[in-house]
Parts: C-alpha cells; sequence; structure tokens
C-alpha cells in the first residue's frame, strides 16, 4: 500500500476538529483503553458502564433477564436469544424485579392483562445477560 501523507494529515485534523466523534484511543477511571466516543457519551468504558448497570438491579433480576432470553447454563450460547419475553404476575416480586430492570434500560414493558404483565429484553438487556451480535439479532427479531 503506498501512503498518502496529505490523506493522512486530513485525517488527523478532523480527528482533532471533532474530538468526542473521533476513534482517539482514550481511558476510562478503570485504567482500560476505550474510545473518545464511548467517554463521551457514557463517561466510561463499556465494562464499567455493565457493571454499573449490574450494580443497579438485584443478583436475582439478572437470573431473570437471563432466564427471559434462555441465556442460561444448558442451553448452548449459540441458541441464546431464541425466546425474548417474561411473564410476570400483575403485582409481587417478580413484577418488582422487572421493574427494576425496566428503571436499569434493561427490559422494556410489553402486553399487560388484568393478572399478568409481559416484558421484553432490550439490546442493552440482551448485552448485560451476555448474548453475542448474533444472539441479540435472534431476541430483537420477535
Ligand atoms: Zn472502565
Amino acid at each position: 500500500m503506498i501512503t498518502n501523507p496529505a490523506q493522512t494529515i486530513r485525517h488527523h485534523l478532523a480527528n482533532q476538529a471533532a474530538p468526542a466523534y473521533s476513534l482517539i484511543r482514550k481511558v476510562c477511571a478503570c485504567g482500560k483503553a476505550s474510545t473518545a466516543k464511548q467517554l463521551a457519551q457514557h463517561g466510561k468504558c463499556a465494562t464499567c458502564a455493565l457493571a454499573a448497570v449490574r450494580a443497579a438491579i438485584m443478583p436475582g433480576d439478572f437470573a431473570k433477564l437471563q432466564h427471559m432470553l434462555g441465556a442460561v447454563q444448558g442451553k448452548r450460547k449459540n441458541r441464546w436469544g431464541y425466546r425474548n419475553y417474561y411473564c410476570a404476575n400483575i403485582s409481587g416480586a417478580a413484577r418488582e424485579a422487572m421493574q427494576r430492570l425496566a428503571d436499569a434500560g434493561l427490559v422494556i414493558a410489553g402486553h399487560e392483562s388484568e393478572t399478568q404483565a409481559y416484558f421484553h429484553a432490550t439490546r442493552l438487556g440482551c448485552k448485560a445477560a451476555g448474548l453475542d451480535a448474533a444472539g441479540i439479532k435472534r431476541a430483537m427479531e420477535d
């Protein structure tokens, strides 16, 4: 490949003109390298952002999120996301867990009847549950 100095300089100047949206490597408070864009949007690297989400919910909530997506031990990882719903009684512990997950942006409320409420994982919820890109696509498709 022949390098083009003029192009390199243009790219460099473009990066300097829009630092928040460039891919200049920056460092998160945890010491891990991240991008300027990620830090501008979330204030922390992707790992720290996920850790903050997990800290905002209860341990049992996370198991419900994984169950909702079929992301459980014994299920092959390439099937995770084959389902994406959780049916909770209209009141009770499961509903409260779903509300915490919703407040954290991991699930959204769906159909609700007089006795039951359905919830579905968001893209962020899928990521938090450990789904890869293919799993997220599966979970979001229906
Ligand atoms: Zn970090």
